[in-house]
């Protein structure tokens, strides 16, 4: 693995090097077929081998009980904002809690499908924050209640899950899947993009409870009923063969270094190296507030925009790549997703050091 940088990218991400050379070993002949992942037929015995086994490690790997049906979809995570809207909200009223962007663009999708109550916005903080329980302006007859656990863009995270009441909980979790243990059993739906700590672009995850799952709205795109995908086993049409094959080897991966018991471990490690050196010092400023922070994405700017710009592009040449932060924010962002050794986030706080150093006037 000669020339790889420590990428901080926001999604797509880094993929562990173990993974990386399994997808390289198997690419040009899978397992004597002569041929690669990519060129099967979704309907061969082989591939569907891999599609089975990747659906019962992610089962495994996230302890997802029977009565919860696992979902690859199109569309990306964006998709399921419509999906939602479409399978589960059906006309009727939900509480959406907005801590950034993709939990309002997930109310405005899901608003042309029923009514959008929000029980919480935090635009007044920049959404620098996790609403406190007596924040929630939840109501009394919402069908569901939507949250995004890991906020990429503003680096905030739900530390533990609201209480809702004996609703129905539905989590967005693109950014913060597979990085620690959770209850999926508090989830009446979770669903996440790939493109971070599942793997690569092109699917979206959905573990979603099976009362869940009935007639879609009558103009619901076949692609997006939860009905005709569980019906078809995620194959009503062609599924993404690929990032679900390289799901199944990010799972692989995962169960070897010890599940996410250990996947969280490394990840608190990796996060308390970038929070601890932010908190000892008054040159950079972190966004998210402390009870908020997200062991996903630390975002943080300097005093100055124009030395955000300079510490984005002198970390480049040392190998630390996209840390540049989101045009929302401005300032800088490190995603450290599972794929991220501890050495990448210490050898980039070495980096900030020597940054404040010869820039702090
Ligand atoms: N939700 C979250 C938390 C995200 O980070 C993203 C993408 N970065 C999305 C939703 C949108 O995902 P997609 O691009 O797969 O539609």
């Amino acid at each position: 693995m000669e020339n790889r940088v420590y990428n901080f990218a926001a999604g797509p991400s880094m993929l562990a090097d173990d993974v990386l050379i399994r997808m390289k070993e198997e690419l040009f002949n899978y397992k004597d077929t002569g041929m690669s992942v990519m060129e099967m037929s979704h309907r061969s015995k082989i591939y569907l081998k891999i599609f089975e086994e990747t659906k019962d490690t992610l089962r495994r790997v996230m302890d997802i009980p029977e009565d919860y049906e696992i979902l690859f979809m199109h569309g990306g995570a964006t998709g399921q904002f419509a999906a939602i809207g479409l399978n589960i909200l059906k006309g009727n009223k939900a509480d959406y809690v907005i801590t950034g962007n993709f939990s309002k663009k997930a109310a405005q999708e899901a608003a042309k499908y029923g009514e959008v109550h929000i029980a919480y916005d935090g635009k007044d903080n920049n959404y620098s924050h996790i609403p406190l329980q007596d924040e929630l302006g939840l109501s009394p007859d919402a069908r569901y209640v939507h949250i995004c656990a890991n906020n990429t863009i503003f680096g905030t995270e739900w530390k533990s899950f609201p209480d809702v009441k004996g609703k129905i909980l539905i989590a967005d979790m693109s950014s913060d899947i597979l990085s620690k243990k959770v209850n999926v059993k508090d989830f009446g739906m979770i669903y996440a993009g790939a493109q971070k700590n599942m793997g690569i672009a092109g699917i979206a995850v959905v573990i979603i409870h099976k009362s869940l799952i009935s007639e879609a709205l009558a103009d619901t795109p076949a692609v997006l009923s939860y009905e005709l995908m569980q019906k078809n086993d995620s194959m009503y049409n062609t599924p993404a063969t690929y990032p679900i094959y390289v799901l199944g080897k990010v799972l692989e991966w995962i169960e070897e270094i010890g599940g996410l018991e250990e996947m969280e471990r490394r990840n608190r490690a990796k996060a308390a190296v970038l929070y601890d050196y932010l908190d000892s010092q008054a040159f950079y400023r972190p966004h998210a507030e402390k009870d908020s922070r997200s062991l996903m994405n630390v975002t943080f700017t300097t005093p100055d925009p124009e030395l955000d710009v300079l510490f984005a592009s002198e970390a480049a040449k040392q190998g630390l790549v996209n840390l540049k932060g989101h045009r929302l924010v401005g300032g800088l962002r490190a995603s450290i997703y599972n794929a991220m050794p501890l050495a990448g986030a210490e050898k980039l706080v070495s980096f900030m050091r020597d940054f404040a150093k010869e820039n702090d006037k």
